[in-house]
């Protein structure tokens, strides 16, 4: 259009920029408040492995924002980190997992870890450190069943400051998880001096497998490369049988995505667990 618009392009350009940065500030002024007013949720959505079971859940995090309604975590989170808000964010969510986890361990076992997403600004504060401890105690929850979720690039953006953060919190019996693998600019040489357990397989490339043979390719080597490594490998973002059935194939460890399930309010999982079938269809949840 600008092409066309010729020196006009300004005129309709601007109005738009405007309009997006409106946008940006009304979420950015929503966040406290919508904190205060219950509007947040945590969604979860399993893990599962090759013989069916849940072994782990991710926490997301939804919001019905008053006045925007739903707004996607893709969207807020980076205005959150960009204006500082995400560690109330990551709070907040942190003390809302540690509360529903008892509740999860009840329907699938002690061996289950539930999965929180922290962001490039959460592994620099050493205070989160302190808070998650503290929030260990006050709810009872052993490390051990906690992971904590990280994006190869908020790691070596930080590297220091991060690896310092990660490590302690290895040390105290987390698992920490490196998220969207293979998108990042990663050098592989890194892995094996990061406390890391598991590589989560970016949905990229599983969107791609059988598709597109370097995708296909890298899915198959990445999974190969954890293996060796000792690190448990997870792929998101599963969508068909076919894409579940070639990953446990290639000894993928975990799988999750729509084809087992969307991310689910606790109180559907445990709708769904005591066979209410009717009124709840896992598969149907945003
Ligand atoms: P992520 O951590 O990589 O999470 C995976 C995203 O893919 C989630 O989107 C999930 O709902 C979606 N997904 C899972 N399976 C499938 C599938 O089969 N098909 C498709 N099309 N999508 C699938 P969501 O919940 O919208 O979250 C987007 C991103 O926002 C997350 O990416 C994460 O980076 C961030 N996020 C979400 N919750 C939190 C949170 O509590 N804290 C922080 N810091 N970030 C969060
Ligand atoms: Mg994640
Ligand atoms: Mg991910
Ligand atoms: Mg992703």
């Amino acid at each position: 259009r600008s092409k066309e618009a010729g020196k006009g392009c300004h005129t309709s350009f601007l109005p738009e920029m405007m309009e997006d940065n409106k946008r940006k500030l009304a979420i950015a002024s929503a966040i406290l408040p919508g904190l205060q007013n219950d509007e947040f949720q945590v969604y979860y959505q399993p893990k599962v492995n090759v013989n069916g079971e849940v072994v782990g859940y991710e926490a997301l995090i939804r919001w019905i924002e008053s006045k925007l309604g739903f707004v996607s975590p893709a969207e807020f989170i980076p205005i959150a980190e960009a204006t500082g808000r995400v560690v109330f964010i990551t709070e907040w969510v942190i003390k809302k997992v540690f509360d529903d986890l008892s509740s999860l361990i009840e329907i699938h076992g002690p061996h289950l870890k539930v999965s929180i997403n922290l962001s490039a600004t959460d592994i620099k504060r050493i205070e989160l450190l302190n808070y998650i401890e503290r929030n260990y105690q006050m709810y009872g929850v052993d490390p051990k069943n906690t992971e904590f979720e990280v994006t190869e690039s908020s790691y070596l953006e930080n590297f220091e400051e991060a690896d310092k953060f990660l490590q302690e919190l290895s040390k105290i019996g987390a698992s920490i998880a490196l998220d969207d693998f293979g998108t990042g600019y990663s050098s592989l040489g890194y892995l094996t001096k990061i406390p890391i357990d598991t590589l989560k397989i970016d949905k990229q490339f599983i969107d791609e497998l059988e598709v597109d043979e370097r995708s296909t390719l890298i899915t198959t080597t990445i999974i190969q490369l954890a293996k060796q490594l000792n690190l448990t490998i997870c792929a998101e973002g599963v969508e068909t049988e076919k894409q579940k059935d070639y990953l446990f194939n290639k000894e993928c460890d975990q799988l999750q995505g729509y084809y087992f399930s969307k991310p689910t309010p606790l109180k559907d999982i445990q709708k769904l667990r005591r066979g209410d079938a009717d009124t709840v269809n896992i598969k149907q949840k945003a």
